[in-house]
């Protein structure tokens, strides 16, 4: 990050406030923009896909989450050695279990910015002009 104190001073002037472009949003763009924010500037981040968060949020972390512990729970129920629970076979419905990883999903990524009034964003860069 370019650190140009002068820009920085008054956080609450637009004119002289340090503005910074980020291309991307993943989990390295958000930690660069948070701390930047922090220290008073303006921050967009410029993202190619239709969606902010980038893999983490996305497809990565969180999603994955959804399903590790979904089936962890299942071969719980699958090698549970208690004479006295029975129906020990899990019922699985991928289709649920989706619906919940994507909500999960949508929950957490606009979230993650709105807090963060200093930071803005734009997605589908390749098809949308960026308003900054
Ligand atoms: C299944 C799975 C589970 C994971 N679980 C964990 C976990 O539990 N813990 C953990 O620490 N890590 C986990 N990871 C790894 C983690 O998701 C990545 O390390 C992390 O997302 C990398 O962040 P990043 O910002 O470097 O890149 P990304 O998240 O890939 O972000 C890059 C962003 O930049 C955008 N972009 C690229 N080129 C351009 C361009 N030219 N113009 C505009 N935008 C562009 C991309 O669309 C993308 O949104 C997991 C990964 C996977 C696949």
């Amino acid at each position: 990050m370019a650190t140009n104190s002068s820009c920085c001073n008054n956080a609450n002037d637009k004119n002289t406030q340090l503005h910074i472009a980020i291309i991307g949003s993943g989990s390295g763009a958000f930690s660069c923009a948070i701390k930047a924010a922090e220290n008073g500037a303006r921050v967009t981040l410029i993202e190619a896909a239709n969606v902010i968060g980038g893999c983490c949020v996305n497809v990565g972390c969180v999603p994955s989450k959804i399903l590790i512990r979904a089936a962890e729970l299942a071969e719980q129920q699958r090698k549970n050695p208690f004479d006295g629970l029975k129906n020990n076979i899990p019922k699985i419905d991928r289709a649920l279990l989706s619906k919940q990883q994507q909500n999960r999903v949508d929950e957490l990524a606009p979230s993650k910015v709105s807090k963060y009034f200093r930071i803005k964003y734009c997605t589908n860069v390749s098809e949308r002009v960026c308003k900054l």
